[in-house]
């Protein structure tokens, strides 16, 4: 489904990524490890190339990810990253809108569906400043969801989290494996733990 092959990074004479190798597929939840400032969060934007890699290429299901397929990855940023004037509603349609991936009524109902099974239907008109850190992220995972991607890369999800948002957050990991290959970089042991079916270990 989705591959690294011999990824190589550096900003100017730091050498961030060194000839990484790793795949993961549908149904699996790879985990990413190590400590601050090795490279979690660089490898993450090369891999949605926001950032180029300077050697080295990623794979969708065997064919190279460049400007065209790269929206079938998805990133669930560090700290959300929802648009602060926009309600919960029109967040979730702004990409969709833009990509024009599907009508305005069949993404509004694919929008709504998502907020029932998050236990967000209450908040489609809520403002991002009206809502917990738990449910902004339920929020950005849903936008992120709504333009299919095959791939959904998490950047420390659960460093806001309380205990309770923690389990939700994994339940929905766990539900998006199934049809989604996913990504977790993390340094909280125990999430990797419940939640990791492999792991890739920087530094
Ligand atoms: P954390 O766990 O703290 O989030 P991380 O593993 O995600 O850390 P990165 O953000 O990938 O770490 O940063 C890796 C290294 O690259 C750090 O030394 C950082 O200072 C450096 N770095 C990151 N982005 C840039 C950039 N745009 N220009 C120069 N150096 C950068
Ligand atoms: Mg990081």
């Amino acid at each position: 489904m989705f591959k690294a092959e011999n990824i190589s990074k550096s900003y100017g004479d730091l050498k961030v990524l060194e000839n990484m190798n790793f795949q993961v597929e549908k149904n699996e939840v790879l985990a990413i490890v190590g400590p601050s400032g090795v490279g979690k969060s660089t490898l993450l934007k090369c891999i949605v190339q926001l950032e180029k890699q300077d050697e080295g290429h990623f794979y969708l299901n065997e064919t190279k990810v460049d400007e065209k397929n790269r929206i079938r990855i998805g990133l669930v940023f560090q700290s959300s990253s929802l648009f602060q004037h926009l309600n919960v509603m029109d967040n979730l349609l702004i990409a969709v809108k833009y990509h024009k991936l599907y009508e305005e009524k069949e993404a509004v109902k694919k929008a709504e569906s998502y907020l029932r099974e998050f236990g967000l239907s209450d908040k489609k008109s809520a403002y991002p400043s009206e809502l917990s850190g738990g449910q902004k992220q339920r929020i950005a995972i849903i936008r992120a969801l709504l333009l299919n991607p095959l791939v959904l890369c998490f950047d420390e999800p659960t460093s806001s989290l309380d205990g309770e948002n923690k389990t939700l957050l994994i339940d929905i990991i766990r539900k998006i494996k199934k049809e989604q290959a996913v990504i977790v970089v993390s340094h909280d042991e125990d999430l990797i733990e419940r939640v990791a079916d492999k792991k890739v270990i920087l530094g």
